[in-house]
């Protein structure tokens, strides 16, 4: 192994988390400029309090694929057709609005909320990320008056920069001045829920839920995956012809080493609240070497899932050939994996 600079690990949560003065919740992200390995995806931690939202904004530069930990959250969104949704999620649930769209995120009920949001840009910032106090306080009064209806006295009690974190005293589901708001419904072209889908399961190893734009369309740049793996369980060397990998460690410990040609190979360990990254194409592995099983959020930046499995390439290829490449005997050629193994206990 030669001396490696760079890491695909980033320690997501011991970062120092943007607050604002008015409270409200607390989030964490990392970008291509703190994770120089994320050059395609970038992430956020939020944690919101009850009734707090991350006010109405967008993002010019990306859209956004987040995924609930912990509590409930209520999401507003506008497409360009007009028309506007109000979505309510829950643990396991995830999604997905297209860059540009203008959306507001809040937490309901009575505990705090945890999501993870995935962008497809590593250059995702606050740069890029457009909130309506910012705007309207931006712009003369006289345009906000004349685009609000109200006077520019009344411009002037809004608020005077950007807002971020706003709160609510009493989320209702129904509660709204815009007269396009709509009741919630079951299904959603903005929601999908992960948690309840029948998981692929390999005994002993582990499960993996997967969310391309197959099952949930509108989701056309990012695909989602949840594995749970069982201790000493290996997410068995691959690799993902088309799109890099982000991933979010939830639960448990880990290994994970990514392979860059050329004998380049680096490995670290993850615990909970850890970032990895894996770049398009380059060989990795994930390996619980924890006590309890590891739960690890993936996002890709490609609506379509793809990976190339060790085990499913060597079974198909013949017996002779490999004992060629390899120059070992038919003996142990013959231990070699029959079919793909995916998760291996
Ligand atoms: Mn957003
Ligand atoms: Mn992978």
């Amino acid at each position: 192994m030669e001396e490696q600079n760079i890491t695909f690990k980033y320690k997501l949560e011991a970062k120092t988390p943007r607050i604002e003065p008015g409270g409200g919740g607390v989030t964490r992200g990392v970008s291509v400029k703190d994770f120089p390995a994320s050059q395609n995806l970038a992430g956020v931690s939020m944690h919101l309090d009850p009734g707090a939202m991350r006010e109405l904004h967008w993002h010019a530069n990306a859209a956004e694929w987040a995924y609930v930990i912990k509590g409930n959250v209520r999401t507003t969104t506008i497409d360009p057709q007009g028309n506007t949704y109000v979505d309510l999620f829950s643990p396991g649930d995830v999604w997905y609005f297209p860059r540009g769209y203008g959306h507001v995120l809040q937490c309901i009920g009575n505990e705090q909320c945890h999501f993870i949001l995935i962008f497809d840009n590593g250059d995702f910032s606050e740069d890029h990320t457009f909130s309506i106090t910012d705007f309207i306080s931006s712009v003369p009064p006289e345009i906000a008056a004349q685009t609000l209806g109200i006077t520019v006295e009344e411009v002037a009690q809004l608020p005077q920069k950007e807002v971020y974190f706003a709160q609510s005293k009493a989320p209702s589901v129904h509660s709204g001045i815009g007269s396009a708001v709509k009741e919630v419904s079951l299904t959603s072209p903005h929601r999908y829920p992960l948690g309840a889908q029948q998981p692929r399961i390999v005994p002993g190893g582990g499960t993996q839920r997967v969310v391309t734009q197959n099952e949930f369309p509108i989701a056309r740049t990012i695909t989602g995956t949840i594995f749970e793996i069982e201790p000493g369980g290996l997410r068995e060397m691959h690799w993902h012809p088309n799109a890099d990998e982000w991933q979010y460690y939830i639960q448990g410990k880990a290994e994970m080493g990514v392979f860059l040609a050329e004998r380049n190979f680096v490995k670290d360990e993850y615990e909970a609240g850890d970032v990895g990254y894996v770049p398009m194409g380059a060989g990795h592995y994930i390996k619980n070497t924890g006590e309890e099983k590891l739960i690890v959020l993936i996002g890709f930046n490609s609506g379509h899932y793809e990976a190339i499995d060790l085990s499913d390439w060597l079974s198909g290829n013949p017996k002779d050939l490999l004992e060629g490449n390899f120059g070992v005997s038919a003996e142990i050629i013959d231990k070699f994996p029959k079919g793909d193994k995916f998760l291996i206990p």
